[in-house]
């Protein structure tokens, strides 16, 4: 039996190297629940080796959202997961993984910036990346998201089906708290329900002699009143491959909570859509009703914006941390 999840309509696997590296990063535990796995714990692709994952990577591609290099068979597209986590709610796309609100409310922010009408969105993740490691010389408007840079949040997509489901965990962290840019242990009298405080669940950071833990995930508000309080996953992957994966996930067509993880994702697919289209109609000559007239964003800058559209294409210009 193979010791893959399958991704539906592949058999494309990951090597033995990449395994051995997947399996020393997540300790031998899920990475949702982290539940301690038996031997022959399954490896799970963040964006799948199937066709379903072609799609998410060509759409990403097209909107500059993540490089076409992306490697789905390389250990950083790869993650444990247990059983339930895999079969109830990852396979049939009952949950997925996204970056935090914060994190995407910042890049959709990023786009609107004239300076960034040709800057692709994995440019900017990786800009956020590098300056979690140097949160003290990062621009101000970037500060207050590094601590969640390396997060993710665990979306319910389909709330009908899972609306009495609730995630066990064997290892329930304890509350941290924002302090120089980073999360850090709570005070035992933390209060779990204000927004500066978050449970990190963390597979990278369990010990063998860890003391078990017990408690609950709800993935609706129908099963615990605990559903509001924040929870984040420390995992290990590329921030733009989350996050193309996650906006592949998405409904544009339904209305999503305002300034949750669907509701910016879905935005910022449309403002990739948008600047890709007027880049493309620029090139063809095709002007924009209002270009060059004060309001509406990029096309006030369009004569400082066609050199350097000019300059990315032939590949020159580009800086990844400007
Ligand atoms: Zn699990």
């Amino acid at each position: 039996m193979s010791d893959e999840w399958s991704d539906e309509g592949s058999e494309a696997t990951f090597s033995d190297t990449a395994k051995e590296d997947i399996h020393a990063l997540y300790h031998e535990s899920c990475a949702i629940c982290l539940f301690q796995l038996p031997a022959g714990e399954k490896f799970a692709h963040l964006i799948a080796s199937s066709e379903d994952g072609d799609e998410a990577i060509e759409l990403g591609v097209y909107l500059g959202l993540i490089e076409s290099s992306y490697e789905r068979l390389s250990a950083e597209n790869g993650f444990l997961l247990c059983g339930t986590c895999n079969a109830s709610y990852f396979s049939l796309h009952n949950v997925a993984l996204s970056p935090p609100p914060i994190v995407l409310r910042y890049i959709l922010q990023s786009l609107h910036k004239p300076e960034n009408f040709t800057r692709p969105v994995y440019e900017i993740c990786q800009s956020l990346v590098y300056y979690s490691h140097y949160p003290q010389n990062a621009p101000d408007d970037m500060k207050d998201v590094l601590p969640y840079v390396g997060l993710y949040s665990l979306v319910t997509l389909n709330p009908v089906a899972v609306r009495w489901c609730a995630i066990m965990s064997m290892r329930f962290p304890p509350l941290s708290t924002i302090e120089n840019f980073r999360f850090v242990p709570a005070s035992g009298d933390a209060d779990p329900s204000s927004p500066d405080n978050a449970r990190i669940f963390d597979a990278l950071s369990i010990t063998s002699n860890m003391p078990i833990s017990l408690g609950i995930i709800p993935l609706t508000d129908a099963r615990s009143e605990e559903y509001t309080q924040k929870r984040y996953w420390r995992l290990p992957f590329k921030l733009e491959a989350v996050l193309t994966e996650f906006l592949a996930r998405t409904n544009r067509a339904t209305c999503h909570a305002r300034d949750s993880e669907q509701y910016y994702s879905a935005r910022i697919r449309t403002r990739c859509s948008t600047l890709k289209y007027q880049l493309e109609d620029m090139e063809a000559g095709i002007d924009w009703p209002g270009d060059g007239e004060g309001e509406g964003g990029v096309v006030a800058n369009k004569p400082d914006v066609l050199p350097n559209v000019l300059e990315v294409r032939v590949g020159v210009g580009s800086e990844a941390f400007g």
